[in-house]
């Protein structure tokens, strides 16, 4: 595999011009309720999360028992921390697990279409470990859980797996010095040490649209796909739709890549579409043998490494792209324009850097928008499918066959971003700019509870530590750990994901450093005959300090976006979706971390027996 060249963009000739109509787009999408217009999948739509239409769930004696090491989670972040337990001489641990089998994200979502967005050799976790090469760049979503699947076999977690088992409370009871922990299969568990590995895309989230329990046909959330329903499976062949009309409510990664495989299986397709995305190609390719054989141990690692700084940070001189996909094109067409004109010297400026970037940022952004024009036939249409924020205000996404969808006969695209979102929906359908599009069948492809509150996102109540201080309260004005992964009050508790901790391109190198860390603690702990850790008030308020010290202001370019997930539908406050990161970065914060654990007196946390 070969470094890439930069790309074509077009000269933006007013930026200030096009910076307004950015302005403008955000504003006519903003609304008063943010995050509290989606409703959560619980109660009446407790089926969207709970039910599972992958595989059966079987019946089992309810568990009554001490366990070590209770991991939440069988996703790769929840393998990862098992593999991670496991080096340290950990054995004693249960995952729960929602789903059917390992593989979180991987197992829920098969939406036909699915493929991962982001450079399968980086992303997918205990590559050398388990010897798997990925077939391609981006894997499919099959690829993925089969991945997962692999992962779990390879570390003997199936052993370890409490699948179909839902985590419904958790309790800190100081008498017994462990968390009691119950689920929805009526166990009763006393774990010492809890690590909450649920990932930020664990529970799917409706659109709180009117009526949208009126609707009569079927429905189906793009996180739980009904393919008894549409026939096919996740590379398509919806061979059961011909006769019906569907609508889709959504237009992100999910909505995008199941696009193309419903119009070509429905007999009419409608897509209703508040804010467009920025479709990259996708020019996927397959792995070459010839890389694979030249791939030295370690290889991994300095592949992570050159995507961290095409996203994170920024190349040094005669640095190439290696990975040369959307996520780099700003980055890459750059360093290109810094090595024509000798200008790497404005790095030491950062205001005059952040200027370039944004201006290369805008010249990617309108080359994306000609590629529209290049695709779509109806200029109209052509026109409604552009869309106007900074790249990554909202996640970008990479397809060949969506833009071409929309020059079929079968397609509406139906724009409803005046109406911040689709008005209605009736017993027979969805109403946009006041018409009743009847339909048979919704897709919802309206995302996950990512940056709502916590409770919601965890859907865990209580979540109790010491003298039954919820965590969310706990967290209520903004995050309080140490290190990203402890908090005071809650012993023995660790999280991991975008909390106060170290951000890189791919989330599983993230999970990685986070589960280092906890498996160095918990080791160390019992090492010290402890069975409670626990950070001191203090270290937790020194975390506090040193990660609002060394933050990154990203004030404007957040409340500029156009509202997503990513800028909690840009309520001011909300949280961002990648938490309040480590300034430093993420190298920085490993360094870090490892000099915390050389230092071996484990400051700033208490031990007790
Ligand atoms: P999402 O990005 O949150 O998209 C939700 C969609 O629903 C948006 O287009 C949103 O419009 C639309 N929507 C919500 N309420 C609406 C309303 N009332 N009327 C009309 N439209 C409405 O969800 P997602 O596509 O499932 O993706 C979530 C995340 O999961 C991604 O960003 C990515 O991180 C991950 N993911 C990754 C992959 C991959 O790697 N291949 C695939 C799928 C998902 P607005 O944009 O206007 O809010």
């Amino acid at each position: 595999m070969q470094p890439c060249e930069p790309t074509n963009t077009p000269e933006v000739v007013d930026q200030e011009a096009l910076h307004q109509k950015y302005l403008a787009e955000r504003d006519k999408r903003l609304r008063r309720d943010g995050q509290r217009q989606y409703v959560e999948t619980g109660d009446d739509f407790a089926e969207f999360y709970e039910a599972d239409p992958h595989t059966p769930v079987t019946p089992r004696t309810p568990i009554d028992g001490d366990i070590e090491v209770v991991i939440l989670g069988g996703g790769f972040s929840g393998l990862i921390a098992a593999h991670r337990l496991q080096q340290a001489g950990i054995t004693d641990f249960r995952i729960v697990e929602l789903g059917g089998d390992f593989g979180g994200v991987w197992y829920w979502n098969r939406y036909p279409g699915i493929q991962i967005d982001s450079d399968a050799y980086c992303y997918l976790p205990l590559l050398e470990e388990t010897g798997y090469l990925p077939k391609e760049k981006f894997s499919h979503g099959d690829e993925c859980y089969e991945h997962a699947q692999r992962v779990g076999r390879h570390l003997g977690a199936y052993e370890k797996a409490l699948f179909h088992t839902l985590i419904r409370s958790l309790e800190w009871d100081e008498e017994i010095q462990r968390w009691r922990i119950a689920t929805n299969r009526g166990d009763t568990i006393r774990a010492r040490f809890v690590i909450m590995c649920q990932g930020p895309y664990n529970r799917p989230k409706l659109p709180g649209i009117p009526g949208i329990s009126d609707f009569r046909g079927h429905t189906i959330h793009t996180a739980r796909w009904d393919f008894d329903y549409t026939g096919g499976n996740l590379h398509g062949g919806l061979d059961r739709i011909a006769d019906k009309r569907i609508a889709v409510i959504g237009t992100g990664s999910s909505g995008v890549q199941a696009i193309p495989h419903l119009a070509r299986g429905a007999k009419h397709l409608t897509v209703f579409q508040r804010t467009p995305s920025y479709v990259f190609e996708r020019s996927d390719s397959p792995t070459d043998p010839e890389w694979a054989a030249s791939l030295k141990p370690g290889w991994r690692e300095e592949r992570q490494r050159n995507f961290h700084n095409a996203t994170f940070a920024f190349y040094s001189p005669g640095e190439q792209d290696w990975i040369c996909d959307a996520w780099t094109e700003v980055s890459r067409n750059l360093a290109a324009r810094l090595n024509a004109t000798d200008g790497w010297g404005a790095l030491a400026d950062p205001v005059k850097f952040a200027e370039m970037h944004e201006a290369e940022d805008y010249r990617v952004a309108e080359r994306i928008r000609q590629r529209v024009d290049s695709v779509v036939t109806d200029p109209k249409t052509a026109e409604v499918l552009k869309p106007y924020f900074r790249i990554l205000c909202k996640r970008p996404v990479f397809n060949d066959e969506y833009l071409p969808t929309f020059n079929r006969p079968n397609v509406t695209l139906v724009d409803v971003s005046d109406a911040k979102g689709v008005e209605r929906i009736t017993e027979r359908g969805v109403v946009a700019n006041g018409i009743e599009y009847e339909v048979d069948c919704i897709v919802f492809a309206s995302g996950f509870e990512i940056t709502s509150s916590l409770d919601r996102q965890l859907a865990i109540q209580p979540l109790a530590g010491r003298e039954g201080r919820s965590l969310y309260d706990h967290w209520d004005k903004g995050f309080r750990t140490l290190h990203g992964i402890m908090s005071h009050g809650f012993p023995n508790y660790f999280s991991t994901g975008f909390i106060q901790g170290g951000v890189t391109a791919s989330t599983t190198k993230m999970f990685e450093q986070q589960a280092d860390h906890i498996a160095y603690i918990i080791a160390a702990a019992k090492t010290r005959g402890a069975t409670v850790v626990e950070p001191t008030a203090e270290a937790e308020e020194n975390w506090i300090r040193t990660i609002r010290e060394n933050r990154i202001d990203n004030t404007r370019f957040v409340g500029e976006c156009t509202p997503g997930y990513y800028n909690s539908e840009g309520e001011t406050n909300g949280r961002f979706f990648l938490g309040e990161p480590y300034g430093p970065g993420f190298y920085a914060l490993e360094e870090l971390l490892q000099n915390w654990r050389d230092a071996g007196d484990l400051a700033g946390l208490d031990l007790t027996s």
